[in-house]
C-alpha cells in the first residue's frame, strides 16, 4: 500500500493512495488507524513528507561506484551520519541553495522507514522493523562537507532532504533501479543490488549505536554520479517500485 501526507484545503492529514486518488486516515500509521474513502483528486493536494522523524541516519560511501568518483576507499563498516529532521521538504517542495556555498549537489537515495522501535536488532530480523520505502535526496553542499571535514553543516542545511511521494509498504530492496535526471538529463542510474551494506545490515548496524524508532528515516546512501545543482534546475528521481520524486531548485533570494 501507498501512504502520504498531504495538505488539501488548508488541512494536514496522513492519507492512502488509490490509482490517482487520495483517500484520509485518522490515526497513527505504525498503529491503529482508519481508512477513508479514496475521493480526492492527487492533483489538488500539496504533497509532505510523508513521515515525521526523530532522526534521519544516511549512509556515506554505501555504492562503491560512488566511493570511486570521490576518489576514497569503501568503508569496511557502515560510515552513518544524521541529517536534522528540519531539512525535510516533499514533493514539488523547493531546494534552497544557500550562499555560503558555491558547489551543493544531488545524491539520489533509497529511504527506509522504521515502523517499530528496536535496538541491538538481528538482521535476520531487520525486516520486522522496516514498515516502507520511499525515495530521497541527501542534498550535500560539497565544497562545506569538504572544508568542515565532518559533515553536519554540509548536509543539514533547510530543504536539504527532500523524500516522498509515497511510503510503498509493498517493495523488494534487494534489485530496484535508481534514476536521477536533472532537466531531463539522466545523471545518475544504478540498482539497488550495487549497494556494499544492504538494507538489514544497515539496521542491525544503526540499532547497535541508537535505538530506531517508528518514523525514522534511513537513507541508504548515493550510487555514482553525483553532480552539481543550479538555480531553477528541476530533479526528477525515480525508484522502480515506488514512484517519482520531484523537486526544483531555487535561489535564497529567488
Ligand atoms: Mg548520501
Amino acid at each position: 500500500m501507498k501512504f502520504l501526507r498531504y495538505e488539501y484545503l488548508s488541512i494536514v492529514n496522513w492519507g492512502w493512495l488509490l490509482e490517482d486518488k487520495i483517500g484520509k486516515i485518522e490515526g497513527d500509521i505504525f498503529g491503529e488507524y482508519r481508512r477513508f474513502e479514496a475521493n480526492i483528486p492527487i492533483s489538488e493536494v500539496r504533497f509532505l513528507p510523508p513521515v515525521i522523524p526523530s532522526k534521519i541516519i544516511c549512509l556515506g560511501r554505501n555504492y562503491a561506484s560512488h566511493a570511486v568518483e570521490h576518489q576514497v576507499d569503501v568503508p569496511e563498516i557502515p560510515l552513518i551520519f544524521l541529517k536534522p529532521p528540519s531539512s525535510l521538504i516533499g514533493h514539488g517542495g523547493k531546494i534552497v541553495l544557500p550562499p555560503q556555498s558555491k558547489q551543493v549537489e544531488h545524491e539520489a537515495e533509497l529511504a527506509v522507514i522504521i515502523g517499530k522501535t528496536g535496538r541491538w536488532i538481528d538482521p535476520e530480523k531487520a525486516d520486522e522493523y522496516i514498515f516502507g520505502y520511499t525515495i530521497a535526496n541527501d542534498v550535500t553542499a560539497r565544497d562545506l562537507q569538504k572544508f568542515d571535514g565532518q559533515w553536519t553543516r554540509g548536509k543539514g542545511f533547510d530543504t536539504f532532504c527532500p523524500v516522498g511521494p509515497f511510503i510503498e509498504t509493498d517493495f523488494d530492496s534487494s534489485d530496484a533501479l535508481i534514476t536521477c535526471k536533472i532537466n531531463q538529463q539522466i545523471r545518475q542510474m544504478s540498482s539497488t543490488r550495487d549497494m556494499v551494506f544492504p538494507v538489514e545490515k544497515l539496521i542491525a548496524f544503526i540499532s547497535s549505536i541508537m535505538t530506531i524508532e517508528p518514523g525514522d528515516l534511513i537513507l541508504t546512501g548515493t550510487p555514482a554520479g553525483v553532480g552539481q545543482l543550479k538555480t531553477d534546475d528541476q530533479i526528477e528521481i525515480e525508484i522502480e517500485g515506488i514512484g517519482r520524486l520531484e523537486n526544483i531548485v531555487v535561489s535564497k533570494d529567488g
